[in-house]
């Protein structure tokens, strides 16, 4: 119950300078939404280890399946043997999740985090069509090695690789001028014209909201028109559903609303259902085309992952998280306007939608100390965007609604403190 000598908490003296997240707590339990210092200390925790905890800390239901799975000497660790959980999962996700939404996919296991699901969409977009180049969006945010993060939008973070990433082409994403020009409209357009510089790409990578680019979110009709371009070239579209999938706005997969069909999808964070290492690539049946061995590793065979996810899609089978999961985006939603519109000087404004939405700032640094100073008051929230100007909100999507009441109180303390 000591923190010992840390000075700089997050973190250890021997832990590397590239981690960006530094609370003044030194953590050590948790429970659903909660979670506490070593000094005792609640934190209502806005923050679900960036969208892995959509179940909540320590979810009661998924450990008690975990710790049966492993006082029955379950195999943990096993590559890509078949294996009884993997064998449940597999059956169980297609049948509560892809069938009911009419989808049909295969699924690859491509490692355990979210940037090797990218990786292998982008490989396998590239084998499919023999084309280079991906187009991906201006705030994207796909990863940190060296295929997702070529995709990604942000100057600062490419920098991380030391020399120019190769063979993706930006676009400006939806409401990137801000209303009446369409960048749909734009990239046609440029495919078609020799002098753009533009190839044809093997693939379009997207998200359907920007989680860490500062939630921004693309209007339904972008994405329909996105995919209707993709339809008729010939083009890739994947759909990057590792921050926005497993319930996050609202729906299992973020695309549903628009209706989309991707070709590939990517998943991680929250499938793994207990905050564990997994992720998922599904791909339409058509592009299983790697041979045996053309794509491997270590970690893709995680048992307790499998073991954890298979639980949670009792969520999705209930009938009834949906409507749940409305409800509580409609309180965030009602409590970020409310003070928005009560407080026109702080020049703030509400983004995202579901359960990850946010205020942002026109002067960014507010974000900042928004975030500080809920974190005062006992509520972990990040900032996201270019600038680090928008204060996110992404709860478990278990949360108790009283404990998102607590919460979304404490931000507007917090709010309003800030802005004096
Ligand atoms: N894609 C998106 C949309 C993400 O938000 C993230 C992580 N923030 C990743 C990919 C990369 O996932 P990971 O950090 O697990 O590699």
């Amino acid at each position: 119950k000591d923190a010992g000598d840390l000075k700089v908490f997050n973190k250890m003296e021997s832990e590397v300078r590239s981690y960006c997240r530094s609370f003044e707590a030194v953590f050590d339990k948790a429970r659903n939404a909660k979670i506490w210092d070593i000094e005792g200390r609640e934190y209502i925790d806005f923050f679900a280890g960036a969208g892995a905890l959509n179940y909540g800390h320590n979810n009661p239901a998924i450990r008690s399946r975990l710790v049966d799975y492993l006082l029955e000497d379950g195999v943990t660790h096993s590559l890509d043997m078949a294996t009884k959980a993997k064998e449940t999962f597999l059956k169980r996700f297609t049948a509560s999740i892809l069938q009911p939404r009419g989808l049909d996919y295969k699924i690859m296991f491509p490692g355990p985090t979210g940037t090797n699901s990218v990786e292998s969409a982008m490989k396998i977009a590239r084998k499919v069509t023999g084309r280079r180049t991906i187009v991906c969006f201006t705030n994207a945010f796909h990863g940190m090695s060296l295929g997702s993060l070529a995709a990604t939008g942000n100057a600062f973070k490419r920098k991380g690789a030391g020399v120019d990433l190769p063979n993706t082409s930006f676009m400006p994403y939806d409401g990137y001028f801000g209303d009446g020009v369409n960048t749909v409209e734009m990239l046609d357009k440029y495919l078609d014209d020799p002098g753009s510089g533009f190839d044809l790409p093997a693939a379009i990578i997207l998200e359907t909201v920007q989680g860490e680019g500062g939630l921004n979110v693309a209007s339904t009709e972008w994405l329909k028109q996105i995919q209707a371009l993709c339809l008729a070239r010939d083009i890739l579209l994947i759909v990057d559903d590792v921050q926005m999938g497993c319930g996050r706005t609202g729906t299992f997969f973020s695309f549903e609303e628009a209706g989309l069909n991707p070709d590939i999808v990517c998943l991680s964070k929250s499938i793994g259902g207990y905050g564990l290492p997994m992720a998922l690539t599904l791909i339409k049946p058509e592009y299983d085309l790697w041979h045996p061995g053309e794509h491997n590793g270590t970690f893709r065979g995680n048992n307790l992952g499998f073991v954890a996810a298979a639980e949670a899609l009792a969520y999705w089978e209930s009938g009834t998280f949906e409507k749940e999961l409305a409800d509580k985006a409609k309180r965030i939603e009602d409590a970020l306007n409310g003070l928005i519109m009560a407080h026109p000087e702080a020049k703030a404004h509400k983004k995202g939608k579901g359960l990850i939405q946010g205020i942002s700032f026109d002067e960014p640094k507010l974000a900042g100390q928004l975030s500080a100073a809920a974190f005062k008051r006992g509520v972990i929230m990040e900032t996201s965007g270019p600038h680090d100007e928008v204060a996110k909100l992404m709860p478990p999507l278990t949360i108790e609604t009283s404990v998102l009441e607590q919460g979304l109180a404490i931000l507007k303390d917090s709010f309003e403190e800030i802005i004096q």
